[in-house]
């Protein structure tokens, strides 16, 4: 069985047995806050139950390592949508430790790309039009730099609302401790 397989016959069962009712709840988000975090398959669940948000509570965006690394792309539009549309009052990027974007290496990922298919001719052609791969395929050195940098680019962002907290942490990937990097409430 294919794992689509897998999942369509679950979800079946699921729907039919109406195991949705408990988490029946509208769009707007109760906790009023918008998360950034990352990707990672060990936060699935680990994240929400370690801040005790339960389903509804929360906009929570996910990318690989929790980055902005476009002011006007789909992240920051995905957290002012949250905020002028979505009632979210507050936000937070949550990086974590041992991240698969520390240290990414590019040259690395792209003989990675090359082995599986891509031509040479495809990266230079990227690289002449003005796509910095290398740029684009690097990760960070410190997580809570990382956040640190993406609590800034929001926080400075020309449509982001100043009255607007932004929180900074770093959440451990095996026991779920968060550390504070940084305190959005003004002083
Ligand atoms: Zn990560």
């Amino acid at each position: 069985m294919t794992i689509l397989s897998e999942i369509l016959k679950h979800n079946e069962k699921f729907v039919q047995e109406q195991k949705y009712i408990k988490y029946e709840t509208d769009k707007y988000p109760n906790k009023r806050l918008v998360i950034l975090t990352c990707m990672d398959a060990r936060l699935l669940e680990l994240l929400p139950d370690a801040m005790n948000l339960k389903n509804g509570d929360a906009k929570i965006l996910r990318n690989a390592g929790a980055l902005i690394t476009e002011p006007f792309g789909s992240i920051m539009r995905s957290i002012l949508v949250s905020i002028y549309t979505l009632k979210a009052k507050e936000v937070m990027v949550i990086g974590h430790h041992d991240c698969g974007m520390a240290n990414l290496a590019p040259d690395e990922m792209t003989k990675i790309m090359m082995e599986r298919g891509i031509s040479e001719d495809t990266l230079h052609t990227l690289n002449a039009s003005g796509i910095e791969l290398q740029k684009w395929l690097t990760g960070f050195r410190n997580v809570e730099e990382s956040v640190r940098k993406s609590v800034s680019t929001i926080k400075n962002h020309p449509l982001f609302p100043p009255d607007t907290p932004v929180h900074g942490l770093v959440i451990d990937p095996k026991t779920g401790k968060l550390d504070l990097v940084v305190e959005g409430y003004e002083k």
